[in-house]
């Protein structure tokens, strides 16, 4: 072991971040606005503050304010889990036998299991801060509810989730996290909402879905007096948040030296990626440095790799803006992977632009394999990761292996997103050999893709 640099680093108060960092400043090609999806128009603040927090908004259409200072009320509560730890991967470097050296920023060190607290702090701090009663949003597995409904907590905001009804009864424990931080958890389709009591009388046994989800808990913000939607991937907004992680990376790698040659992280929506990596992009962008980046997704959502650069639905139901992203069209049904933060058929608009334009590379890989990294790293680091991040982990482990074959020793980082508690029923499956891999057709995804807009695609 070196012995400068620690197993884990962690920052010094007076080195913690105290701004976010927003990549689209120095984008030459900005990420396309979001759309109406009845004309296409892009649409303007006034548009978009009954449905979301008025300066979120501000945040979501600004490309060119490079940073943004973090409220101290957001800091304090910062102070709680953060900063988060960059960890030198000795063991696991030492069972893979490789001369490369891994680091990972680990996000799962709090309750909510994962990186996604790092914007629903903010976002409840903004919803607070303009007035309002509380919030709406939609969640699947329960790690973006379960992220919101603390952060509402903290502010004394009241928090409904709509969760995907399969979910809210196959996995009733983040459902009681929730329930215990305060927030109102109703299974989606419900019988709250027009549009849920429609899909109700049409299809009275489905099990429901994120889009509907989607749809039930924007109706309920736009119809309650004193409630905003808000949403924890893919906008503009949230990536900002998420610079956090980068920007801890960045000045702990600095405070030792250490310069990573390649940056991994798991894609679902892009928060985390373009979190982790925003401040390394801002570096390539500005000419400063140049780093191997790669983004991890799933064989069976594949949006990087074999979906469309094209404006889309954000949610099944269609009701939502478009964005222009990496889609393999908003009526893709991928299979049931356990990365249930990884299963959307889009990606942030801002690393849609990025990778359209060269920036880094996408790999998609396979259940099986993830979990077998996801072993690997358990047995040799400790930490039980979340499926989501163990993308990002075999992604890690081929590249260092790689390194192993040419002697190489380069420097690989990549970020931890979560842990794993909640999803021992995937553990299950891969420790029984029970787990499948399925991986869409081609032609299942050129179906799904005929169901794109005209609008903003024309
Ligand atoms: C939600 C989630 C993800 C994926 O979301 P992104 O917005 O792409 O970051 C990854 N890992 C974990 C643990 C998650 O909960």
């Amino acid at each position: 072991m070196e012995s400068k640099i620690p197993y884990k680093i962690y920052l010094t108060e007076d080195e913690i971040p105290t701004q976010w960092y927003n990549v689209r400043a120095d984008m030459k090609n900005k990420p396309a606005p979001l759309i109406s999806p009845a004309d296409g128009h892009a649409l303007t603040i006034e548009e978009m503050n009954p449905i979301f927090c008025e300066e979120l908004n501000k945040q979501e259409l600004d490309n060119d304010t490079a940073y943004f200072d973090i409220p101290g009320e957001i800091m304090d509560f910062y102070k709680m889990y953060r900063p988060s730890p960059l960890v030198r991967a000795y063991f696991l470097e030492k069972a893979l036998d490789t001369p490369a050296k891994i680091y990972y920023k680990f996000e799962g060190n709090n309750t909510s299991g994962s990186h996604k607290l790092n914007s629903s702090i903010a976002q409840a701090y903004y919803a607070k801060k303009q007035g309002l009663k509380g919030v709406t949003t939609e969640t699947g597995a329960g790690q973006w509810g379960t992220a919101l409904s603390m952060a509402c907590a903290y502010f004394g905001l009241d928090c409904k989730v709509f969760m995907v009804k399969v979910s809210y009864e196959q996995k009733p424990f983040r459902r009681e996290v929730m329930r215990t931080y305060g927030a109102t958890v109703t299974p989606s389709p419900s019988m709250t909402t027009q549009v849920g009591r429609k899909i109700l009388s049409e299809h009275p046994d489905t099990t429901g879905s994120l889009g509907c989800a989607i749809s039930e808990a924007v109706e309920t913000a736009v119809t309650n007096p004193g409630y905003r939607y808000v949403l924890g991937s893919v906008l503009n907004q949230v990536v900002l948040h998420q610079s956090i992680i980068g920007l801890e990376a960045q000045t702990a790698m600095k405070k030792y030296g250490i310069k990573p040659d390649i940056l991994i992280g798991c894609a679902g929506g892009g928060s985390n990626l373009g979190g982790f990596t925003g401040p390394f992009f801002g570096e390539i962008l500005r000419g400063e440095a140049d780093y191997k980046i790669i983004g991890v997704e799933p064989s069976s959502c594949p949006s990087f790799t074999r979906g469309k650069f094209a404006y889309d639905f954000c949610d099944t139901g269609m009701i939502c803006p478009l964005a222009k992203m990496y889609t393999l069209g908003s009526q893709f049904m991928p299979s049931a992977n356990h990365a249930g933060g990884l299963r959307f058929h889009g990606i942030s608009p801002i690393l849609a632009q990025l990778y359209h334009d060269g920036y880094f590379e996408a790999r998609a890989v396979e259940q099986s394999s993830v979990f077998e990294a996801a072993e690997i790293f358990a047995r040799t680091e400790g930490i039980l990761p979340a499926p989501e991040s163990s993308h990002a982990i075999r992604v890690a482990i081929d590249e260092a292996l790689k390194c192993k074959e040419t002697g190489e020793s380069k420097t690989i980082a990549f970020n931890l997103t979560g842990t794993g508690y909640f999803d021992l029923v995937a553990y299950q499956q891969y420790n029984d050999g029970t787990m499948t891999d399925v991986i869409p057709d081609d032609a299942v995804i050129a179906e799904a893709l005929t169901k794109l807009p005209k609008i903003g695609n024309e």
